[in-house]
């Protein structure tokens, strides 16, 4: 291709004028799905399961975001923090599934909230009992994540989406109160894809943010988290700052480095790539640094070895939405009539969160939803709202509405939301804890 220079603008020569450039339709599609997480896969997959014509983008090469990429290879948590299961629909199918395949791992339903010291020691040795006690054993799940990154694979093929690995969205072409498309950037081309309805599932709020919607940004420690194999049962440790959890498989362990001596001591804003350029080669050094020293002297891991770090730096937050309703800890045990799912709180008991379809929707566009940890939430609520579990709820319930929205012939922000609860329920999702007498009372 020809080069052609910019022109500078202004006296110093720091911006540059490109020529305009025109940019081919690569194609249209009814729903677009903006990154491949957790929150992506179930949106991408509960739309096309109710007939849309669905396309899902993603710049990496494989599906699940940070639960895969990122290594953070624990579902915290499918219950209430009371004893009740509050995750249904795709997540609870990915994890029988999953564990169906020996890839997943969970306290089985006669062990769960159930509070003998030796059952939750079990559990929280695979990485699933957080937060203050008095503990019990709560319904999370630890997971293979090659596994998830197959059955994503799968679920994506056999529902027809059409996907698009190595392509990230750039820009927004945005009309009005509409987003009609967004411009990709993949290896060979940059071209746009023209949509109905868009559905930002980047976990960075990447296409929000371009379409110039309102939002905060959080800044972040980074973290990354890594496997070790040949880990020997008595180098487990479930507290203190760096946590040994066996994972499914055998003798190998996931470390999570919470504090101490592998933290770093920066936040860094997580959209700007010089400073997450600095985080992954600051992080991985840490790691072979602590490690070479700790392994000397951690009983149980003499022999054992980094086998894998986190391709992907963990990023815990970064663009939160601010939508049609911003949630916070006041909502915490309180009910929406337009939730559109729930979710417990992996560091708390008894606490959850309704969900409402407000928090998904973009104010400035009435065809754009977020889903995911960029949903409109405040970074309190964020903590619970930003798991793995959470985002599979989010992202159901905003490919659900999508697909309707599709039928209808109108956009999302004018679906009546009683029609997708009912769709949701039927989805096997769970949009509030069961009231009345719990288990544990
Ligand atoms: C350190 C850490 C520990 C955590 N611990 C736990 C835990 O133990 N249990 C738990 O349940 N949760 C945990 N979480 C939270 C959880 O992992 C994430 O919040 C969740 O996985 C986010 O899912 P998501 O789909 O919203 O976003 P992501 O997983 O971030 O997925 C977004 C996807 O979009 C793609 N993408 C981004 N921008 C673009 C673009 N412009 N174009 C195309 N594609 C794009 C990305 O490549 C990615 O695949 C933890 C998070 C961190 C960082």
């Amino acid at each position: 291709m020809a080069v052609i220079l910019g022109q500078p603008v202004g006296p110093n020569d720091q911006t540059l004028r490109l020529p305009a450039q025109n940019v081919p339709v690569w194609h249209r599609t009814q729903v677009l799905v903006v990154g491949g997480g957790a929150a992506g896969l179930a949106a991408a997959v509960s739309a096309a399961r109710l007939g849309a014509e669905v396309t899902l983008l993603e710049r990496n090469g494989y599906l699940g975001g940070l639960a895969t990429g990122g290594l953070v290879i624990l579902l915290l948590t499918m219950d209430d923090g009371n004893g009740n299961t509050v995750i249904g629909g795709l997540c609870r199918e990915v994890v029988e599934r999953l564990t169906a395949r020996g890839g997943a791992s969970a306290p089985p339903l006669e062990e769960r909230f159930r509070e003998e010291p030796e059952l939750v020691e079990r559990w929280a040795r695979k990485g699933l009992c957080w937060g203050k006690g008095p503990h019990h054993v709560r319904y999370s799940v630890a997971f293979d994540p090659e596994e998830l990154i197959v059955l994503a694979n799968e679920l994506v093929v056999s529902s027809k989406i059409r996907i698009l690995f190595h392509t990230q969205a750039v820009d927004s072409i945005v009309e009005g109160r509409s987003l009609k498309g967004v411009v990709v950037q993949g290896r060979s081309r940059r071209a746009a894809i023209m949509a109905d309805v868009v559905i930002d599932t980047t976990g960075d709020g990447d296409v929000f943010s371009l379409a110039g919607a309102a939002h905060e940004l959080q800044r972040v420690v980074p973290w990354l988290w890594f496997r070790m194999g040949n880990v020997e049962d008595e180098a487990i440790t479930t507290s203190g700052p760096l946590r040994i959890f066996r994972t499914v498989r055998h003798r190998e362990a996931l470390v999570v480095p919470w504090g101490g001596a592998l933290a770093l001591t920066k936040n860094i804003d997580p959209t700007d790539v010089e400073e997450l350029t600095w985080a992954e080669i600051a992080c991985r050094e840490k790691i072979h640094e602590v490690m070479r020293e700790h392994c000397k002297t951690h009983p149980g891991l003499e022999k054992a070895f980094i086998s894998q770090i986190a391709p992907q730096l963990d990023i815990t937050e970064s663009r939160r939405l601010i939508g049609r309703r911003v949630l916070t800890t006041d909502d915490a045990n309180t009910h929406f009539p337009d939730a559109i799912g729930c979710t417990g709180n992996w560091t708390k008991y008894r606490e959850f969160y309704e969900i409402p379809y407000s928090c998904l929707l973009v104010s400035e566009f009435d065809n754009l939803l977020a889903a995911g940890r960029c949903i409109s939430v405040n970074h309190a609520v964020h903590h619970a709202t930003k798991e793995i579990p959470a985002c599979f709820v989010t992202g159901e319930a905003a490919g659900a509405a999508a697909a309707l929205a599709v039928q209808q012939g109108i956009a999302p922000a004018f679906l009546e939301v009683n029609q997708l609860r009912e769709q949701l329920i039927r989805q096997g999702a769970c949009l509030a804890p069961p009231l009345g007498p719990t288990k544990g009372e």
